[in-house]
């Protein structure tokens, strides 16, 4: 039996997969077992942030994984301690708590929530204010704040209290907000609803509303940040509005999984020792690696190459809108970004694929382009080359 053959019998049939055996990375390359070599352009849904095999992020896993690999939370670690000071520095918040996934994340941002409004006003308030088009993660309540229908049907009741407005919405979310809101929770830059960056006035409508009701202000930065946007944080395009919250994932490990959240004082005693938890959270071997990842990007200056490709992209896309009338809009920010069209993405997607270039797809109709953030300019001009050819015959 294959490798596909064995994994579509043994695994449960929650993914739709491509038929690729991705066997090893090296920079921005991915390549297969037979020896097929495909340009990354999604970077494991925004993970491997420094490409496949950078040698700073292989020797920290290295080294760490010959010291300790696991100690549970019941102990204090180096890996661990550095790297909560080191997020600490770097951001204006004041408090960190480890886990391992985004989900995980915002189900901990969500559990200070609650006791945030029982402290405040028993019951009455936990209401969170969300945004259509969003995604927080598939547990139970994180899915109860993902603003999308698809994601949620067939597993309500969900949990009550979440509200949705439209993003960039400031009269909607005006006309929503009550005593009862514990919370409003944002994408600063939705990523798999499409690629919709918030905008200024918006953010700031809903820290002046969380001050006034004093409500939480959450960003989920799952996708958006360790550099994504071309800040290490996705807040920082918004300041001085500041969150109180934010929850982040994905590219912190470079490839192992870690989440947190980061958290200022003023929020930070809500949870009580027992009162939350994970046993694999803070993991050192994921602590080293995500030091090393945050180590690498002030060292290779890494952010500027995030906003001058990102621009560079973005300016090539729309020259291939300005040629193609399918193309509707090209939105993003850094390396996060994408093109919505009127034709089907599941075929330009599969187009791309045969031309060894991996894309992701996000919303109803976008093409979603998140590479690892060392990504260069030749590799960006094959991408450009690749979808002009495409486009061409459709
Ligand atoms: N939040 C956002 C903004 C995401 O993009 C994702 C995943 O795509 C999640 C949360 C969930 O993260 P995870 O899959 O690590 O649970």
């Amino acid at each position: 039996m294959s490798i596909i053959d064995d994994s579509n019998k043994y695994v449960l049939n929650t993914y739709s997969r491509y038929p690729l055996v991705f066997d090893h990375g090296e920079d921005v390359w991915l390549y297969t077992e037979d020896g097929g070599k495909y340009l990354d352009m999604y970077a494991g849904v925004a993970v491997s942030s420094l490409g496949h095999n950078h040698p700073n992020l292989i020797n920290a896993i290295q080294e760490q994984s010959k010291k300790i690999l696991h100690t549970s939370n019941l102990y204090y670690t180096k890996p661990y301690t550095e790297l909560a000071k080191k997020l600490i520095e770097k951001t204006v918040f004041d408090k960190v708590f480890f886990c391992n996934s985004g989900a995980e994340a915002n189900e901990a941002a969500l559990k200070i929530t609650r006791k945030h409004g029982k402290n405040l006003e028993y019951k009455a308030k936990y209401e969170v204010i969300a945004l259509n088009n969003s995604f927080h993660g598939r547990t139970i309540a994180t899915l109860s704040a993902t603003g999308q229908k698809k994601y949620q049907k067939g597993f309500e009741p969900l949990l009550e209290g979440f509200i949705f407005v439209e993003m960039n919405n400031k009269e909607e979310l005006k006309r929503v907000v009550s005593s009862k809101t514990a919370a409003i929770l944002i994408e600063p830059i939705q990523g798999e609803g499409g690629i919709h960056p918030a905008f200024f006035d918006f953010i700031e409508t809903a820290r002046k509303l969380c001050d006034e009701y004093n409500a939480i202000l959450i960003f989920d930065e799952v996708q958006s940040a360790i550099g994504r946007t071309g800040k290490l944080f996705g807040y920082e395009n918004f300041l001085p509005v500041e969150p109180d919250i934010i929850t982040i994932a994905k590219g912190l490990g470079g490839g192992l999984p870690i989440g947190a959240i980061l958290i200022k004082e003023k929020f930070a005693d809500l949870l009580k020792p027992s009162e939350h938890a994970s046993t694999f959270g803070g993991n050192p071997v994921c602590c080293a690696a995500a030091n090393a990842v945050l180590d690498t990007i002030d060292k290779e200056n890494i952010l500027k190459n995030v906003k001058t490709l990102g621009e560079y992209f973005r300016n090539k896309l729309n020259k291939l809108k300005e040629k193609y009338s399918f193309i509707i809009d090209v939105r993003g920010m850094g390396l996060l970004n994408g093109i919505e069209l009127k034709i089907k993405v599941k075929d330009i997607i599969e187009k791309l694929l045969e031309k060894n270039i991996v894309t992701i797809p996000a919303g109803a109709n976008v093409i979603r382009f998140l590479p690892p953030l060392i990504v260069k300019k030749e590799h960006i001009d094959t991408v450009i080359t690749a979808l002009d050819e495409v486009f061409k015959s459709f």
